[in-house]
């Protein structure tokens, strides 16, 4: 790669309404140029205040997903790093709260010099640094996506958009591209699909001093020639750079569908990149895969946040890739585990042929999950405990097998006579809750001779991790002779980071979580693996 080379912008705003899909349209414009052997990456700037969406409820944020440096990030990260398959780092996504705790860090330390600090040109400023820190992040990096959540028209984002025109001013001719992601509604009384909204938006975007270069319309069914050539006139671009985002059986599509409206040839050429002709073969291949299963698998997610699939996104999208390996389609059964707790396990469990118990916090459902933990384990069903999942199936069995009674997390009862699971003693004097927690990539090493050693193929392995308990090793001797192998451990703290059961098809459960890691292109063995042992059991059954 040529040492002159420049680096390309390109902003994607949102209009009209939220979650239209902004950060699986960045990733899959990231896949586009990708396949063209451009060198990629996506920043995603949150306008909210919280300095990370770390201390956010599950049920207003979603899922928190983990970066390998441990930060605790947008759940859209989760997207570019399954779409690009790339880490990402915390450099990837930047929010209000960060921006402004970083200048007034600045102020307090006297770096200002007498000024007036101001959003003008301070907060700006700081917004426009991040954005080119990310394009120094790697060394032969040829575009830089930069996300801004929220929708034109929001007072938090002002900022941002501020930031963005400036940018775009500065930055010199074809090195920024601007696109717009709007909504094309469907009247049902007219019969008709509604520009005005878009015309709006962009009106609104144009007031702010950016002009959108291309325009990405939201839509359930394709949108005629002649609704593009009024959108281009109203919004003063071509025709050719309105293009149609449909509404796609899945998120796989969306990278196909934007090839075939052209995305990436207009894109290229507003900016000048030289780069070859897009292969998407092995993408095309995966979609393929996905949309023609020959088999099906019913597979039970038990948790608290089941209400919001989007707290457990990267688990679905987990599924949907392992699905993909497997030939078949995973079925989820969502299962409220306050539900289970009061109308007992076979009521939800009796046809499913394995059984997930992913992350959470606090002791709500807490029970229910267990009693769900006993039913799987005896009735040899394949399960798969994520983090607390695993946390329940070590009290599970402590309780049921070892014989210790009423054994629980510290999280859950203070006052248990066995403590199974436990703060660490480095966790017991954290004050501030923020960024706290025991976060990002940790080499764990796997005992020969175990399952979770075989499915790896690998002694070392690893993965990200964010909580603050652990299995007690003062339990691990009586574990260990009642039948729980543990298989996965950090040598440098002593900490159990993988268990498994004898006598048992899968029963495998990790202190970590595996679903941040598993990509379009590499499936994650863990889930591949347990997929394949819940087809098995279907199959028995
Ligand atoms: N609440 C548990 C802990 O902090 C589990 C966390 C999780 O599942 N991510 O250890």
């Amino acid at each position: 790669m040529s040492s002159d080379r420049v680096v390309k912008y390109i902003f994607v705003t949102g209009g009209v309404v939220s979650s239209l899909g902004k950060g699986i349209a960045s990733a899959s414009l990231g896949v586009l140029l990708q396949s063209r052997g451009l060198n990629v990456t996506i920043l995603k700037c949150d306008p909210y205040l919280n300095v990370d969406p770390g201390t956010l409820s599950p049920f207003q944020h979603g899922e928190v997903y983990v970066t390998d440096d441990g930060a605790e990030t947008d759940l859209d990260l989760g997207h570019y790093e399954r779409f690009l398959n790339k880490s990402m780092s915390k450099k990837n996504n930047t929010t209000t709260g960060q921006i402004y705790y970083e200048v007034i860090s600045r102020e307090r330390r006297g770096d200002y010099l007498g000024k007036t600090v101001q959003v003008i040109p301070h907060i700006t400023d700081e917004i426009r640094r991040r954005i080119t820190d990310v394009a120094k992040s790697e060394p032969d990096l040829d575009v830089v996506i930069t996300e801004l959540g929220g929708t034109v028209g929001d007072i938090e984002g002002a900022a941002f958009l501020e930031a963005i025109r400036q940018f775009t001013l500065n930055a010199g001719d074809r090195n920024v591209l601007n696109i717009h992601l709007t909504l094309v509604p469907y009247i049902k009384a007219a019969g008709e699909m509604k520009t005005k909204p878009t015309q709006h938006s962009v009106m609104k975007l144009r007031e702010i001093g950016i002009q959108p270069d291309i325009i990405l319309c939201r839509t359930e069914t394709a949108l005629s020639d002649d609704l593009k050539a009024k959108i281009a006139l109203f919004c003063s671009v071509p025709t050719r750079a309105v293009i149609d985002a449909r509404d796609l059986p899945s998120i796989y599509e969306v990278p196909l569908g934007l090839h075939e409206g052209k995305l990436d040839d207009i894109v290229i050429e507003k900016l000048d990149l030289k780069c070859g002709a897009p292969n998407l073969k092995q993408w095309s291949k995966f979609v393929e895969k996905i949309n023609n299963p020959s088999h099906h698998v019913k597979i039970a997610i038990c948790g608290k946040y089941v209400d919001l699939h989007d707290s457990y996104k990267s688990i679905i999208e987990s599924f949907v890739h392992a699905g993909g390996a497997n030939d078949a389609h995973v079925d989820l059964k969502w299962i409220d585990s306050e539900k289970l707790e009061k109308d007992g396990v076979e009521k939800y469990l009796d046809d499913i042929c394995g059984l997930l118990i992913p992350g959470g916090f606090g002791d709500r459902g807490i029970e229910g999950k267990i009693k769900a933990v006993r039913y799987a384990r005896e009735k040899k069903i394949p399960f798969f405990g994520i983090c607390l999942g695993l946390q329940c199936a070590v009290i599970e069995f402590a309780r049921n097998i070892c014989g210790l009674q009423d054994a629980n997390s510290m999280e859950f009862n203070e006052e248990t006579e066995f403590p199974v699971i436990d703060l660490m003693e480095e966790q017991k004097r954290v004050k501030y809750m923020g960024g706290t927690m025991r976060l990002g990539a940790i080499t764990c090493h796997l005992k020969k001779g175990t399952k979770s050693h075989a499915i790896y193929d690998s002694e070392t392995i690893q993965e990200r991790h964010r909580h603050r308990y652990e299995v007690n090793n003062k339990y691990i001797p009586d574990l260990e002779r009642n039948g729980m192998i543990m298989s996965g451990k950090n040598t440098e703290l002593d900490l159990v980071e993988m268990i498994e059961i004898k006598d048992h098809p899968w029963f495998i459960g990790c202190q970590f979580h595996p679903e941040l890691k598993s990509r379009v292109l590499s499936v994650h063995p863990l889930f591949a693996d347990f997929v394949s042992a819940a087809l098995k059991y279907k199959k028995r059954v």
